[in-house]
Formats: C-alpha cells, structure tokens, sequence
C-alpha cells in the first residue's frame, strides 16, 4: 500500500456511500477529511518507522499478540507526527468546543501522557482513560478514546504491514488481532483472486476479521463467532436488509454479540473497510432493536451514550 491507494480506496468508498445512500451524504462530508488524513500519513510513517517487533511464535501460538508486553517506545515518533497531523481535523469533526480543543492540541508535546494513551490501548486499560479525562476536565473519557485510537490507528497500521512474511508463517484462528490484540470491527468474505496459474480464478468466500485498531486481517473459520467462538448452526444466524445481501450481521445467540460482514465477492472495487462501516449504521440500528451487542464498540454503533 501507498499513501496514493490508500487515498483512492478512501476517496472511491466516500463517493459510492454518498451515492448510494443519500442519507449517509452529511457524514460523508463531516468524516471524510479525518479519513483522508489518515490515509495519506501512510508513506511519511512507512519512512519513519523503526525496526519491526520481534514475532515470537510460541507468544502466538499461547494466544498472545505481537505487542503484548512490547516496548512501544521506538514507535512514539510516529505517534507524534499522527497526532499533529490529524488532531486539526478530529477538533473539527467532533466539533469539539475550545477547551477541549487546547487540551488535547497539547498532547503531541507529552510523550509520558500519548505513550501512556498507546500503551493503556493496547492493553485494554479503559480506567487509564477514565482517570485521564478526569485529569483533563474537558474532554470525555469516550472522546479521549476515539481521539487516541485515530492517531494511534495509521502509525499501527504501518506497524502490522511492517510484520510481514514472519507473521504469516504462524497460524492464527483467534477472534482478536494477532498484531495489536484489538477485536475485528468488521468481517469479510475474500474477493474472487488469480490464484497464479493461467487463466485460474478462486472462488474467494473465505472468511476474514479486520482489526479495529490496527486494520490487520486475519484467515479465521468461517462458521464461527469471532467473540466466544460458538460454530453451532441452531444458536448463529445472518441478518440482512432486504436487497442488500452482500452486507449482513453475524449475531451469535449464545453471547449475543454481531459483527457486521460484507462479502467482497458482490463488491467491485473493494471498498476501504474503515470508511465502510461507516455507511453500515442501518445495520448497527437493526442489530441493536434485535437486541445485539456490537463485537467491537465504534462511533458508529454505540447508541446509548
Ligand atoms: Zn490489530
Ligand atoms: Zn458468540
């Protein structure tokens, strides 16, 4: 990826939502720009970026993530430059009022407070942002999430790319990312692709999470809920909206949670996966009156604060 695609697929996934939906036009213009800044860190990171973590297989293969426990340090550089890029914008799309604005306009010249920001993320330390928003006064611990996982999100997603062949050499089936440990805030079944050989075509329909966080994606069962892992056909169903049926909920009866799906099979081109589920809120509203907890909360699915 290039910091040019990443912006092509963002851009071409805005244009199709604004059309398709005339409803989704008004978020369209407000988040885009957020959407485009991250896209277009994408190469200034990429040549920043340090030395990969090290991939420790018997850490995967007991469950653990690359970053569990690892130095995030040599990454904070990268955070920084996130955060003055895109705080500007996220100020703007929140219409965050002024005090919150300069409190968190701050945070690229605190190191301790945005490595603190990183690491409780990472972790899945929600007091650490709790105790943090009472610090600051103004800005709310959900705002303060939000903010920090969309600077912490592009230099991330450079990290994951940067893991490569080492990654994909072990096997992982787990319903969390293997890079970051964040939950999927998405589901897909994989696009038809050239499988190498003359005029050959796989089918695709195989079935993938993309990390919340990070954006990494990962082969997982296909039958299977990414939350507790229930495969059992009676307690797992498919819900979708009339006419639309490439882009359905996963909803599992047995920890009653979704994850919201598309099969790229239907889709041409493939839409960016961070920007679509942003033109999916119908299906977060339909799966929240079926009494539904969302996987992995975002901005667009939490309805109740
Ligand atoms: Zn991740
Ligand atoms: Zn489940």
């Amino acid at each position: 990826m290039t910091s040019a695609t990443a912006r092509q697929a963002v851009t071409a996934t805005l244009e199709t939502m604004k059309q398709r939906v005339p409803a989704y036009r008004e978020l369209v213009d407000r988040f885009g720009p957020l959407f485009l800044g991250r896209a277009e860190l994408y190469d200034q990171l990429t040549a920043m970026a340090p030395p990969p973590p090290e991939v420790d297989g018997a850490k995967l293969a007991a469950g653990a993530p690359v970053l569990a426990g690892a130095d995030l340090a040599p990454w904070l550089p990268l955070f920084q430059t996130s955060a003055k890029t895109l705080l500007p914008r996220l100020i703007s799309v929140l219409h965050l009022d002024k005090a919150a604005g300069e409190a968190l306009a701050a945070l690229p010249a605190d190191p301790p407070l945005l490595s603190g920001l990183a690491q409780a993320r990472i972790e899945g330390n929600w007091k650490f942002f709790e105790d943090t928003s009472v610090k600051l006064e103004t800005v709310s611990a959900g705002i303060l999430l939000f903010v920090s996982e969309s600077i912490l999100s592009p230099a991330l997603t450079v990290l994951a790319d940067s893991l490569g062949e080492p990654l994909a050499r072990h096997s992982w089936n787990q319903g969390h990312c293997p890079v970051c440990g964040s939950s999927p805030s998405i589901a897909f079944l994989s696009f038809k692709e050239s499988t190498g050989l003359d005029h050959l075509v796989s089918g695709g329909g195989k079935k993938y999470l993309h990390c919340s966080l990070c954006g990494h994606e990962w082969r997982v069962k296909r039958n299977a809920c990414a939350a507790c892992g229930n495969d059992d056909s009676e307690t797992r169903e498919i819900l979708t909206v009339e006419g639309v049926g490439n882009e359905r909920i996963e909803a599992c009866r047995k920890c009653n949670t979704y994850c919201l799906s598309i099969d790229m099979r239907e889709c041409d081109p493939p839409p960016q996966l961070d920007v679509a589920q942003m033109g999916l809120i119908h299906l977060d509203i339909f799966a929240h009156q079926n009494k539904l907890t969302p996987i992995t909360r975002t901005l667009w699915n939490s309805f109740d604060g």
